[in-house]
């Protein structure tokens, strides 16, 4: 088969199913002459996991790209403005533990500026390292309300509602002339090469289409279900497998948050995301270590000393494994999203997977069946050694810790060789990108110096270096003095912007 590839079918309607809609639409690498389709099918009665709250700063230019207004995601999505994690009592858990995983890159030009700047200035290393530490201490906005939409004093992905943003994604992928069909999948048929020929819907429709992206969440549907993909299995290190979720609604001026808050618990952690009109709350947890029953405790008591007073809704309870693919790309069908797998919420990195398994797919975008397969293999190499790095990035936040219980001994007790190598070469040398050589890195090597020294990894001994704590605090009141706090510019823009519909879409 040597088609041309002119029609692509999207099964599943979650974040991943119209962040592709709209990408591939908005981004069509073809003429108008040959114009590409999208369809996109969703069955009705199949709810979208309905989580999936913060972003990394990928985001803006995905948003940029599909060309939605920054102002109309803010307002549409309850957004606000994601500066980086906080992770609370996970070193030892005693009182005023507590480090910042910021998403501006140290000061400096090399990575052993950083490291420097806070081997001088001690105290903890973000504070040391980048302005963005005291910008998120004071609630501060990463951007001041005139400047171009996406551009930033310093670097921000957002918080959001997420539910908002698959409407969101949905009408401006309407306008964008993605077609919408809501029915269920229930066959497929298949061509003798294997490939997915048709979609067989329960409204009778029999959809076909070049190229199938599988987006219907943890199931997988045509990847796992039809083409026969394998799953690898990471809960030997990430063992963390429920999540009980609610979302508190919270006064009109109280403050919101830059950063994601992920507090350490006895068998995981919890989350504390700050929209302007609620707080998205969740447990994270390992069934092996914590009853469910125990996980609702933890989650109330964590409400009570946060939000005193303020009753917790009944909280979702999420049930997931640790765990992606071993091939992602098999024939005409291509996995993005939850489908591709999923590892524990830390850090976020799923919705930032979608981003960039898109990029992947728009970069190299395939114009026939027969230079399929390269492209397919080029794909299943670079997103393995992605999921790799993911699971050594967020096992990293757990095994310096020193909390007791069998929980925490158990992670520090399961570290994967690649770390463990990382691990003895840091204690002689800064992590920088010579460690993380591939292009568009997820988690860059100012990530892991930020997490490393945050948990209490001691700096190696450097040559005399030149500090940058100078700039830092100068930088830090330059920022204070003219950055609006987050819950000012959010409510401006909710008082002012009217919610613009995405160009042509239905009201
Ligand atoms: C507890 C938890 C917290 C999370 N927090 C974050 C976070 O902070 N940041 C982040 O980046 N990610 C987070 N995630 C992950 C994030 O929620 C997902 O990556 C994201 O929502 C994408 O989901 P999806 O679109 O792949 O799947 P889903 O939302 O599950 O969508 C699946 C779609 O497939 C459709 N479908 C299924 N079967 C069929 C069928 N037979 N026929 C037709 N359609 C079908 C459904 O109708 C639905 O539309 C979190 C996940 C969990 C579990």
């Amino acid at each position: 088969m040597s088609g041309t590839v002119d029609h692509v079918v999207i099964a599943g309607g979650g974040t991943a199913g119209w962040l592709a809609a709209c990408t591939i639409a908005a981004r069509g690498p073809r003429d108008v002459a040959r114009p590409l389709a999208v369809t996109l099918v969703e069955a009705p009665d199949i709810p979208t996991i309905g989580v999936g709250e913060g972003t990394w700063p990928t985001m803006r230019a995905t948003l940029a790209a599909i060309g939605i207004a920054e102002e109309e995601f803010l307002t549409a999505c309850d957004a606000s403005f994601k500066q980086g994690s906080r992770f609370d009592g996970w070193r030892d858990g005693s009182a005023g533990d507590s480090y910042l995983h910021p998403f501006t890159s140290p000061v400096g030009d090399a990575p052993r500026d950083a490291v420097a700047a806070w081997t001088a200035a001690g105290g903890g290393f973000a504070d040391a390292v980048t302005p963005q530490a005291e910008v998120c201490e004071q609630g501060l906005a990463p951007r001041q309300k005139a400047m171009p939409g996406y551009a930033g004093a310093l670097n921000y992905g957002y918080h959001l509602d997420a539910g908002k943003l698959v409407d969101l994604l949905k009408r401006h992928a309407l306008g964008l002339g993605v077609r919408h069909v809501a029915a269920r999948i229930e066959g497929v048929d298949r061509a003798a090469n294997g490939d997915i020929a048709a979609l067989v819907l329960d409204s009778g429709e029999v959809l076909s289409g070049d190229l199938y992206i599988d987006c219907t969440g943890m199931r997988g549907l045509l990847i796992a279900g039809e083409m026969g993909a394998g799953r690898i299995d990471r809960s030997d290190v990430l063992f963390n497998d429920r999540a009980l979720a609610a979302q508190v609604p919270t006064a009109p001026d109280s403050a919101i948050a830059s950063v994601t808050v992920g507090t350490a618990h006895d068998a995981g952690w919890l989350w504390d995301i700050a929209l302007p009109t609620r707080r998205g709350i969740g447990c994270v947890y390992a069934s092996r270590f914590c009853s469910d029953d125990r996980a609702l405790a933890t989650l109330r008591d964590y409400v009570a000393r946060a939000l005193p007073g303020v009753p917790v809704p009944e909280p979702r309870l999420l049930r997931f494994e640790s765990g992606h693919l071993d091939r992602f790309w098999i024939g005409n069908c291509l996995a993005i999203g939850l489908s591709a797998g999923f590892v524990e919420p830390l850090e976020a990195s799923a919705i930032v997977m979608i981003e960039l398994s898109l990029r992947a797919l728009m970069d190299g975008f395939p114009e026939t069946r027969a230079e399929m397969d390269i492209h397919a293999r080029r794909f299943n190499q670079l997103f393995r050694t992605r999921w790799d790095r993911i699971v050594d990035f967020l096992k990293l936040h757990y095994v310096l810790s020193d909390r007791g219980g069998a929980y925490w001994q158990a992670h520090r007790e399961t570290v994967p060789d690649n770390l463990a190598d990382l691990l003895t070469l840091w204690r002689n040398h800064v992590p920088t990108s010579a460690d993380f050589p591939m292009a568009d890195e997820i988690f860059p090597a100012a990530s892991w110096q930020y997490v490393l020294y945050g948990m209490g990894a001691p700096a190696p001994r450097l040559p005399t270096w030149q500090s940058a704590g100078g700039e830092v605090s100068r930088r830090a009141r330059q920022l204070a003095s003219a950055l609006p706090t987050n819950r000012a510019y959010l409510d401006t823009l909710r008082n002012t912007a009217p919610v613009r519909q995405a160009t042509g879409c239905p009201a």
